[in-house]
């Protein structure tokens, strides 16, 4: 199996609003978001770095410096609706903005972009934090 890996990094908020705890309250992260793709076999190379590096970061630009919220949470959707009222950017998604589930949303437009590989995403949200889905 050959793999081929891409890292890039972006600043957002977000709040977990059913969680006990201080991640229920709004507050941020610098996110590093990995890529790996994978096909057993290759002609020459499996994916151009620049590709694949273009893709990514277009994949997380309207995460970046985005107020991320689950578009199912009604208190998220408040705040997210302030926002927007105020031309602030904000990122919704149909889940939780837990590592796991924005390491889903990265992953499914790698796997459309790239529908003849094996996708692996990782978002670490510290240093020492690291969620990871594989499609
Ligand atoms: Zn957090």
């Amino acid at each position: 199996m050959y793999s081929v890996t891409k890292t890039t990094t972006f600043d957002a908020a977000h709040m977990l609003s059913d969680y006990e705890g201080p991640c229920g309250n709004v507050h941020g992260h610098t996110y590093k978001v990995e890529a790996t793709l994978s096909r057993p076999a290759i002609k020459k190379m499996l994916v151009d770095f620049n590709l694949l590096k273009q893709v990514l970061e277009k994949t997380t630009a309207g995460m970046d410096h985005a107020f991320l919220y689950d578009y199912n949470s009604p208190e998220e959707v408040e705040i997210a609706g302030l926002l927007t009222d105020r031309n602030k950017k904000t990122y919704g998604i149909g889940a939780p903005t837990t590592a796991e589930y924005l390491a889903h949303e990265v992953a499914r437009f790698l796997q459309y972009e790239f529908e003849s590989c094996d996708i692996k995403v990782a978002v670490w949200e510290t240093p020492t934090s690291r969620a990871e889905v594989c499609l």
